[in-house]
């Protein structure tokens, strides 16, 4: 493994790690050294004025004996006085060790100049003792004097000199030195800027290759996955490094590898499930082929069969006897029974080999509602059951098959009848919101369990499926009812309670708004049938109102009505039945509307107000109104 393998292979947080180590060590040992580089430049400088400043004053010292030495000597000889003499012989021996000092002290360049200054020295005091003060002592001042003023004189002046260029070149050699210290300083402080940069520089690279390390996977991934979206399942990342992202891109190599498995395998199980469809498809078709020929081969002879049974049943010639004429009327009910199954059979298989033809045209829904009502007021009232329409309209338009929506109708009714209790009340309430007509059948009977919900839908499918079953059926009524309405583009759908009841609804396309002129229908001819017409501001109290009114067993048309006009509309096409006029108060408008619907029919007219009357306002209704209807427990006579 090179050392770029082995640099691959640390995981990240190492390699953070080492970069700033790295960083560190580099900033740190360069600052080092330029401190120690620093350091050792002052510490020369020290050296040399260190050395050179007591070199300095011993030259001044050196100097100053020079002066004293020739001064004692004037003395000397001008006084004659030998503490003069002894004087002079101190400051020689001082002299002695100071210049001894000097050579000690010197520098190796100093040295040579030095040692010439000592023996002139030498030589000068030399003149001292031995040409002027013996020349004194022998009693020649005068040559004494000379001599010191000629000779030793110029003399002493030379040797200072020499001690002065001494100097001069010792404060030289500290000037230099400084302007050394400096120009190290100078080189140090440049070289520490080397260094910062260069650290700087290694930081730099280093951050730009780190996050490079960082972002070059991430984007390779994204990358990865922006290609996975887009269904491109062979998206394989590189695994450019062995650290956590070589581990995150590994990962991601295999999950894509894992969806391009399961994708596949998905596909073929979807050409599997679509060459098991098409052979489904083809299956029912071919069922529905042969249910449909099967259906209309049966209703021939079943057709023949009912018609020969309702001949014998007739008994012109009176020839049957009662329990014979009960046979004949079981053979009629089994017969017809039968045809309506094998009818649902074959309308559903023509549905499923898609040969159904809807014949469409345009109709009054709400007329076909209340006719349908009235085809099923006999069932309703065999088992005790109210039936009520309740709609807001007095006209609605649709355009479909009417035959099949009154079929689909009857089914939900039928059902709703068979499966409601006695002395309830089955409600079909109209409604219209934007295109969509909805209409609903409403029951307080047996319900159904969530879980079975679906299912009834399913052709032969019965709740109760026991043999012993407590209701009738054939289990396709719904089926069929929701193929057919499903067949117009609408749809249909349930919401039901276990012993609460159920509701069935079905939703269509309207093609018209609500129409005033109001459509005549004829087929209504139940004498016992009520109109009742209701203001907006009566609705909430409806549901009560209608289940009071339910307990007089009488079918109930209900209309919510916005004008009077409206009203002797309705009334005009049904002038056979009774009116109930409901509102929540007393208002002189309603006494107003009483009477404009007292001059257009001759049937009783009851008047409902939910709140209680004065006298004056009860006087007022009574004018036009036959009575003014009360509920109390049992009031079935509060029609009459
Ligand atoms: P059936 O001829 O049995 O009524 P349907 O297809 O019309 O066949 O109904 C299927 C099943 O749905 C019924 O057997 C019944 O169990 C349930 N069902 C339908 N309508 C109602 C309802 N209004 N209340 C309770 N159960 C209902």
């Amino acid at each position: 493994m090179n050392i770029i393998e082995r640099w691959n292979s640390l995981p990240l947080r190492f390699k953070f790690f080492n970069v700033f180590l790295a960083i560190m060590l580099l900033a740190g040992g360069g600052m080092f050294i330029l401190d120690n580089q620093l350091l050792q430049v002052v510490r020369n400088n020290d050296k040399i004025i260190n050395q050179s400043v007591p070199n300095l004053t011993t030259q001044l010292q050196v100097k100053s004996t020079i002066m004293e030495r020739i001064n004692y000597v004037t003395l000397y000889i001008t006084t004659g006085k030998e503490e003069f003499r002894a004087k002079f012989e101190e400051a020689s021996a001082r002299a002695r060790k100071i210049e001894d000092q000097l050579k000690e002290s010197a520098l190796p360049n100093e040295k040579a100049g030095i040692e010439k200054f000592i023996i002139d020295s030498e030589d000068w005091e030399i003149i001292l003792r031995n040409q002027v003060i013996p020349v004194y002592q022998r009693n020649n001042p005068k040559d004494a004097m000379n001599t010191l003023n000629e000779k030793a004189q110029p003399f002493a002046i030379q040797l200072m000199n020499e001690v002065e260029e001494l100097s001069q070149r010792k404060i030289q050699a500290i000037n230099e030195s400084n302007q050394k210290m400096f120009e190290d300083a100078r080189t140090s402080v440049h070289v520490g800027y080397v260094v910062i940069g260069v650290t700087l520089l290694l930081a730099l690279v280093f951050s730009y290759y780190m996050s490079r390390s960082i972002t070059r996977p991430i984007l390779s991934l994204l990358r990865g996955v922006r290609r996975m979206t887009q269904g491109d399942f062979t998206a394989r990342v590189t695994v450019a490094s062995q650290d956590e992202w070589g581990e995150v891109s590994k990962a991601f190599n295999q999950m894509s590898l894992g969806i391009a498995n399961l994708v596949e395998e998905l596909r073929q199980a979807n050409v599997r499930l679509r060459e098991e469809s098409e052979r489904a498809q083809e299956s029912t078709r071919l069922k529905s082929e042969f249910l449909a020929t099967m259906s209309h081969e049966l209703r021939t002879p079943l057709t023949g069969i009912i018609g020969f049974a309702e001949l014998m049943h007739e008994d012109a010639e009176n020839r049957l006897s009662p329990a014979q004429k009960n046979f004949t009327r079981n053979i009629i009910k089994a017969g017809e029974h039968l045809l309506s199954m094998i009818n649902d059979i074959l309308d559903l298989s023509k549905i499923e080999a898609g040969k159904y033809e809807l014949e469409t045209t345009s109709f009054d829904i709400v007329e076909m509602i209340r006719s349908t009502l009235v085809m099923m007021q006999a069932k309703a009232k065999q088992q005790d059951i109210a039936l009520v329409l309740e709609t807001a309209y007095s006209s609605l338009e649709v355009h479909a098959d009417k035959t099949r929506i009154r079929q689909v109708l009857l089914n939900l009714l039928g059902n709703a009848i068979k499966f409601s209790p006695a002395q309830s009340q089955v409600r079909v309430v109209l409604e219209q919101s934007e295109d969509v007509i909805t209409v609903r059948v409403i029951d307080k009977g047996i319900g159904i369990e969530e879980d079975k919900l679906e299912r009834i839908f399913e052709q032969f499918y019965q709740n109760d499926g026991s043999l012993e079953r407590n209701y009738e059926g054939t289990g396709l009524g719904l089926a069929l009812s929701k193929q057919l309405i499903e067949l117009h583009g609408g749809s249909m759908e349930v919401k039901s309670e276990l012993g609460r009841g159920s509701t069935f609804s079905f939703y269509l396309s309207s093609c018209s708004e609500k129409t005033t002129d109001y459509c005549a229908c004829g087929i209504m001819n139940e004498q016992d049938a009520l109109l009742v017409f209701y203001t907006k501001d009566f609705m909430s109290l409806f549901p009560y109102f209608s289940q009071k009114i339910n307990k007089e067993n009488r079918t109930v048309f209900s209309f919510v009505i916005e004008s009077k006009q409206e009203a002797i509309n309705i009334i005009e096409q049904y002038p056979e039945y009774d009116i109930v006029f409901a509102v929540p108060s007393f208002c002189p408008a309603y006494v107003e509307m009483l009477e404009a619907l007292r001059k257009c029919t001759q049937r009783k007219i009851f008047a409902y107000i939910e709140h209680p009357l004065r006298l004056v306002e009860r006087g007022q209704i009574m004018r036009v109104a036959d009575s003014v209807l009360s509920f109390s427990e049992n009031s079935p006579a509060a029609f009459k």
